[in-house]
């Protein structure tokens, strides 16, 4: 049977986002929509020739750039659309090498760069001074997108912080930051820290996601730690009295991070938060135990959109069992809203696409009802704002209230 449907429901609580990073990233130029490269050279070409610009949402499957091209080039650092890579021009490296020589020459080295992914975002949100204003602009552009709350999963330096803290914007948030970064806060910006942020392993665009079996080029995603290395840190963050959130994308890292757990509590060490971030892949029986260990996990409706945008990197079961949440909520007995919580890392904000991807997702396994949906993404309630969404012919069409 045809016909429509209308849901209104709240505006959303982005669980997992980039506040500070894209809120300084925020009027960067963007080639994300730029699908040919003549228009993307001649996007980079009228950059400024003097100062260094951030180029962000570039597609590594859709063009690269030669030598040639970053020899002339304007200073211009571009970043791969997952954050997880970025190639600087000739210019750009000259101007970065004397303040961050590590850096300029390190980071094409994939391994490296996903070793040090947080200071790496850290590092571009550093390159992009902070101006006046920019978190009213963001904060009402995401509320363009039916966004209210938008957490920070990634706390790049104080000023920044301190400039949310002072804010009109402060309710709104929730500010987590990796552990150097934390130490290097005073103790008054500590108090406003939700947590500490740890990764275990990278990400799918740069097949460096902990999965165990290889991508289809035959590289091999890894852990980026032991689980001595592990421990060590999750106990050092709960030590500070703060939640503790860790990265883990792959089946192997999410299994590592349960398995280290389950070890911390046998030791006696007990969190007040401890959250899970993406978990795209995690087989049944660990789901069973993170479950039991009262781990949240905190996972992205639109990452379901991997299974086709990554189709050309990752085995047929990948693709069939990214973001399993029929089986987390249905077997595993996950509940949306308590210990599964929604967000977008950005990658796009907004609720169109996460509607759409969990409404309509290409696999059956990653399916949420707009209920579930309601209970682990939105606000508690309507007063922040409401978004229409209209279900029709197999397809969310949403409209901002
Ligand atoms: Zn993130």
């Amino acid at each position: 049977m045809s016909g429509k449907h209308i849901f209104q429901i709240p505006f959303l609580k982005d669980h997992h986002n980039h506040l500070s990073l894209y809120s300084l990233l925020f009027k960067c130029p963007s080639l994300q929509g730029v699908l040919q490269k003549t228009d993307a050279l001649n996007m980079i070409r009228a950059l400024d020739k003097d100062s260094l610009s951030v180029v962000l949402g570039w597609n590594s499957g859709h063009y690269d750039f030669t030598s040639i091209e970053l020899e002339e080039f304007p200073p211009v650092i571009i970043v791969n659309l997952s954050l997880h890579g970025f190639i600087m021009s000739k210019k750009a490296e000259e101007i970065m090498k004397p303040s961050h020589p590590e850096i300029v020459k390190n980071y094409r080295n994939t391994e490296w760069y996903e070793r040090h992914f947080p200071n790496m975002l850290i590092f571009l949100a550093n390159c992009v001074p902070a101006r006046d204003g920019l978190l009213t602009d963001f904060f009402q552009a995401m509320e363009q997108k039916g966004i209210y709350y938008i957490e920070d999963m990634l706390l790049p330096n104080e000023p920044i912080l301190n400039a949310i803290q002072h804010s009109s914007y402060a309710q709104r948030t929730a500010i987590w930051a990796d552990p150097g970064t934390f130490h290097s806060l005073n103790e008054n910006s500590r108090t406003f820290i939700k947590g500490i942020k740890l990764f275990t392993d990278g990400a799918l665009g740069a097949r460096t996601a902990a999965i165990r079996k290889p991508f289809k080029d035959g590289s091999t995603g890894y852990l980026l730690h032991s689980d001595d290395v592990l421990y060590r840190a999750m106990a050092e963050a709960t030590s500070l009295k703060k939640g503790v959130s860790v990265h883990a994308i792959g089946e192997d890292a999410t299994a590592q991070v349960v398995r280290v757990t389950q070890q911390l509590k046998q030791d006696g060490i007990q969190f007040s938060l401890l959250r899970m971030e993406h978990c795209q892949f995690i087989m049944e029986s660990v789901a069973r135990e993170a479950k039991e260990l009262g781990i949240v996990l905190s996972m992205q409706p639109n990452f379901s959109i991997d299974s086709i945008d990554y189709s050309d990197r990752m085995e047929q079961w990948y693709l069939e069992n990214n973001n399993p949440f029929r089986m987390l909520i249905d077997n595993a007995g996950f509940v949306p809203g308590e210990d599964l919580i929604f967000g977008s890392d950005g990658m796009p904000h907004g609720a169109d696409a996460a509607l759409n991807a969990a409404l309509f997702p290409p696999y059956p396994i990653q399916k949420l009802s707009i209920d579930e949906f309601v209970a682990g993404y939105c606000m508690p309630d309507q007063s922040t704002g409401v978004i229409n969404v209209e279900i029709k012919d197999n397809k969310a069409f949403t409209d901002l209230k």
